[in-house]
């Protein structure tokens, strides 16, 4: 048999048709009643169409509830509420005498937008229509899909323990400054979504314990791939080095161009931040001094 799958888009367009057709009838009702769980998206679009509340404790039905279902088949749970008024969005052929509202026949195998598969998609198709589109054009079908997989990336942060990335680490005599320098990073700043990039340069004078260059490039990775502000960004590498390797000092400084100022807003497109972050020894003028230097080079 032929599954007639409902787009959401053409759920919202049916939930209303059904509640105008409620409204136009002019009869007051004072609660609804979804049938579990077929009725419960249809009732969240009438209660909010029609401002009356829903129900779910079977005891509290009386004369002036309306009992709401997706589809009537056999009309056998409809029949368990002999009193009371039925809106359904379909029916099967024959049984639209059980109920006083429906949108639709059909003998096809109707197939409801599953809430739990496709709630994220949905929100984006939103999205996409606040902001003026048509989510039914073909460039934009599989739009939702491609955004949620880009961040599963660009926010892949939050699934690494920046302790763990440092928590192998060499022992040594080594007391020479530690530089990273011009790491390339991508952040989203958390104010607008919106992204913002630059350049990353670390520097640390550890004490007894050394990370490879390699760590210092994913720390940075791991803290910026979350959503962010650059300011937090740089105390947040500077805090887990000093604690993770109780280093001497360190001091990270980031520059960055924010898509929240250059292409909205004040619209500086050649302006860019500069943040930094200074801990321990860097407080001194001569290693500060040194490290900026070698940054410079
Ligand atoms: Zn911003």
């Amino acid at each position: 048999m032929y599954t007639w799958k409902i787009t959401e888009l053409r759920f919202n367009i049916l939930s209303q048709k059904l509640a105008e057709q409620i409204e136009k009838k002019g009869k007051k009702y004072g609660s609804i009643y979804p049938i579990p769980r077929g009725g419960y998206k249809l009732a969240i679009a009438l209660s909010q169409a029609l401002q009356i509340p829903i129900i779910t404790n079977k005891n509290l039905i009386n004369d002036s509830t309306i009992i709401v279902d997706d589809l009537i088949d056999s009309g056998k749970t409809l029949s368990e509420f002999p009193y009371n008024d039925k809106a359904v969005l379909f029916v099967k052929q024959n049984n639209e005498c059980k109920v006083n509202y429906y949108v639709q026949k059909t003998d096809d195998w109707v197939q409801f937008p599953d809430e739990k598969d496709n709630e994220i998609e949905t929100d984006i198709e939103r999205i996409l229509q606040f902001i003026g589109e048509d989510t039914n054009r073909e460039g934009l079908i599989e739009t939702p899909k491609r955004i949620l997989k880009s961040y599963e990336e660009l926010f892949s942060g939050y699934k690494q323990d920046p302790t763990e990335l440092l928590k192998v680490f060499k022992e040594g005599s080594c007391k020479e400054m530690v530089i990273l320098k011009n790491c390339e990073f991508y952040s989203t700043c958390e104010h607008h979504f919106l992204p913002f990039y630059g350049h990353i340069s670390i520097g640390y004078v550890p004490n007894g314990k050394v990370v490879g260059i390699s760590k210092l490039a994913r720390l940075v990775d791991c803290f910026s791939r979350r959503l962010q502000i650059q300011e937090r960004l740089v105390t947040q590498i500077a805090d887990c080095i000093m604690e993770n390797l109780q280093a001497k000092g360190v001091m990270v400084i980031c520059e960055g161009v924010h898509f929240c100022m250059t292409s909205r807003g004040v619209r500086k497109q050649n302006s860019s931040m500069m943040t930094s972050a200074i801990r321990g020894v860097f407080e001194d003028d001569k290693v500060r001094n040194e490290f900026l230097q070698l940054i410079k080079m």
